[in-house]
């Protein structure tokens, strides 16, 4: 193979950005291009399905990326002080939101039964409290139910101190000490996630977990309806934190013509988000990249 060809090979294939901090807006900005442009040409549950796979990849390349630079974390199945949270956190996207619906369908009865009871003891407010805060609607057996498809929010968590975060879960501290790269990699992408959607006319607020699975869950029409821009999820949004509405308002301003370089720059992902459904969304629970590339992002 020539040099030459070598090289265009390259360019045409998009390699995850590497996650240091001079680099997160690069990130939020091929968020933002991709969720845009999919949803875009294609709306529905196959489309967000495929979106966040692909989100997947790009996270999990990037996260590995970021260990490599670290000490091993003490991180593992079986680990769930971090599963322990408040009304608020972990907060999610309707996106996630509606991938996590799809996956739980997937389960069977059994499964969804168990959600549904604790849908409505959350309701009744009867969740029992083990510690300072409450178990996570889908923590079971010390493990997440949903795993594949966990929130962004719980996909940055990852803390150098398991001691530290057990003493969080004891109430004896107010928080997990999270490693900030992470978490700054996963907000990055959430943001440009909320660009996206922002810019096709869809709620894309932050919104609290278990309202919000209870409304997708109980409203059939739910997707459907926020796929042209209803606001379905109103009454289940989070708090918005600080200053944050403001800038992502700057930001959309400032960045929207890069947006669409990036976009132009990432057309083997987006050909593959167009023409091959299905692929993306099966990166999740495969872990085969739909571009050629390994989990790490290597060419
Ligand atoms: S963040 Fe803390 S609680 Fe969660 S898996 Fe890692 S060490 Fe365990
Ligand atoms: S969704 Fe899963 S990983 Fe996230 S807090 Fe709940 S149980 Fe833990």
């Amino acid at each position: 193979m020539s040099k030459q060809l070598r090289k265009r090979q390259r360019r045409s294939r998009a390699s995850p950005p590497d996650a240091q901090p001079s680099n997160l807006r690069r990130f939020t900005i091929r968020s933002w291009a991709i969720t845009e442009q999919l949803l875009r040409r294609r709306r529905d549950r196959a489309a967000i399905l495929d979106l966040m796979g692909f989100f997947d990849w790009l996270g999990d390349s990037n996260l590995e990326i970021i260990k490599r630079s670290l000490p091993p974390l003490p991180c593992k199945t079986g680990c769930d002080y971090c599963c322990y949270v408040s009304a608020e956190h972990p907060d999610v996207l309707p996106v996630e939101v509606f991938r996590i619906t799809s996956y739980l369908t997937g389960m069977g009865s059994a499964v969804q039964g168990v959600v549904r009871d604790r849908l409505r003891a959350a309701a009744a407010g009867a969740v029992e409290e083990a510690s300072s805060r409450s178990p996570c609607l889908f923590l079971t057996q010390n493990e997440c139910l949903v795993y594949p498809v966990r929130p962004l929010r719980c996909r940055a968590q990852h803390s150098p101190d398991a001691e530290a975060c057990r003493q969080s879960y004891l109430g004896h501290r107010d928080t997990i000490p999270l490693l900030s790269q992470p978490a700054l990699l996963y907000e990055s992408l959430q943001t440009g996630i909320r660009l996206g959607l922002k810019d096709l006319g869809l709620q894309n607020s932050r919104l609290k977990l278990t309202g919000a699975i209870g409304v997708a869950l109980q409203e059939p029409e739910s997707l459907t309806r926020w796929l042209t821009g209803a606001s379905v999820f109103l009454e289940v949004e989070s708090p918005v934190a600080g200053d944050e509405e403001r800038l992502v308002t700057q930001f959309a301003r400032q960045a929207k013509h890069q947006a669409r370089n990036e976009g132009r720059q990432l057309q083997s992902v987006i050909s593959t988000l167009l023409e091959r459904p299905g692929e993306w969304a099966s990166y999740t629970t495969s872990g085969i990249v739909p571009l050629g590339t390994d989990r790490s992002g290597k060419e």
